[in-house]
């Protein structure tokens, strides 16, 4: 059934037509049919008057882990990577992940203007899944890898719906199987992703091995057997693997330097910024300025509940504008959470934008990020 939907505004992050006042969508079973002007496009199909908000793409989260919604305030926050670590890993041994904390996840999510999901999984893939599917957000799943080097054994694997692999981090997986595993993604043009430059000491481990964090994997075994220093940092580590390029999502930067930044920038990878996961293991924070004035495009991650107090997308933007500055423009803000990680994922094409064949999924910008919400209510009947 054809309906349309009117509001004050609608940003489209369309390049066509970028703002819209008083906007009509019109959508047909889950499309969108056409976007413009209400009185251009507002004649066709039962009418639904949203009022005087600003309509915005539905959002993308680039980056959570929802098997671990149900540690939700049991890790303790602000006492630094390997704390928290230890903490989730004990959490992890004494509570399953069950159904119902990740459905109440995603109804959260879904709830504050998220339409689409990049979860990285473990072993609870059909549990995440179905949570998405049963509140209708479409997602990606990055079946995650770690360890030794092996063979990925991923022919028969029974993942369910879009998904790929993924490298934890390279602090804990042996190289050759993180470059099988970006070798698996590319031959089938798929979306790769791993955590880099996240933790403090990270660096000083791939330049010579030393450092409170080589110690920590060390002791926790967590360090691969076959791991040798490279002398470079962990993004030209990850740089001289091959693992960056368009279709790459590395997740956190927050260790990164002008060297790394350039890298990153020449290489066309995203950078998937978690502010308030960062802000909560107290890992530092991420030169998110420095990595946009480079033309990285950045994209926004929750990270889980294990390291989050809520999976609230505005929430991480408003800690991501506090790292860019006030004068950031809306729509640079606005990419992070729509068109860079659809362009990351592989899904431009269905989210990322308000344009007709897109999907009709959408969120309401909040007041504090709408420099026209003083702006007096349009008036204006519903045409039908
Ligand atoms: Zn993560």
């Amino acid at each position: 059934m054809m309906r349309a939907y009117r509001a004050a505004r609608i940003l489209t992050m369309d390049a066509q037509r970028s703002v819209v006042e008083d906007g009509g969508i019109v959508e047909e079973n889950g499309r969108i049919l056409a976007v413009g002007p209400w009185k251009e496009v507002g004649g066709e199909g039962a009418c639904h008057d949203l009022g005087s908000v600003t309509l915005v793409p539905g959002l993308i989260n680039a980056h959570v882990h929802l098997e671990l919604s149900h540690l939700a305030g049991r890790i303790p926050a602000g006492q630094g990577f390997a704390a928290w670590a230890d903490g989730l890993f004990g959490a992890m041994k004494s509570v399953r992940p069950n159904p119902s904390d990740i459905e109440r996840a995603v109804r959260s999510m879904q709830a504050s203007g998220t339409r689409y999901v990049a979860d990285v999984t473990g072993r609870e893939a059909l549990m995440v899944r179905r949570a998405l599917d049963a509140c209708g957000l479409g997602g990606h799943l990055f079946r995650e890898f770690s360890g030794r080097s092996r063979s990925l054994g991923l022919q028969s694997d029974g993942m369910p719906g879009p998904w790929s692999p993924a490298v934890h981090a390279l602090y804990s997986t042996d190289p050759v199987l993180a470059r099988d595993v970006k070798g698996w993604c590319c031959a089938r043009g798929l979306p790769f992703s791993l955590h880099l430059a996240e933790v403090p000491g990270e660096n000083e481990l791939f330049l010579d091995g030393g450092g409170d964090f080589a110690g920590f994997l060390r002791s926790r075994r967590i360090l691969p057997k076959s791991f040798a220093p490279s002398g470079m940092s962990a993004v030209a580590c990850a740089g001289a693997l091959g693992l960056l390029d368009s279709r790459t999502l590395a997740v956190h930067c927050v260790h990164v330097d002008s060297h790394d930044i350039g890298h990153l920038a020449a290489s066309g990878a995203s950078v998937c910024l978690c502010p308030r996961s960062n802000a909560w293991i107290g890992v530092g924070a991420a030169p998110a300025r420095a990595l946009h004035a480079a033309g990285v495009p950045l994209c926004l991650g929750t990270d889980s509940l294990a390291s989050n107090a809520d999976l609230d997308l505005w929430e991480e933007l408003r800690a991501a504008r506090t790292l860019l500055g006030d004068d950031t423009p809306l729509a640079d803000l606005l990419a992070m959470v729509t068109l860079n990680p659809a362009k990351a994922l592989g899904i431009e094409r269905e989210f990322g934008c308000l344009a007709p064949g897109r999907r009709a999924a959408w969120a309401f910008l909040p007041a504090d990020f709408d420099p026209s919400a003083s702006a007096p209510e349009v008036s204006r009947n519903c045409a039908r």
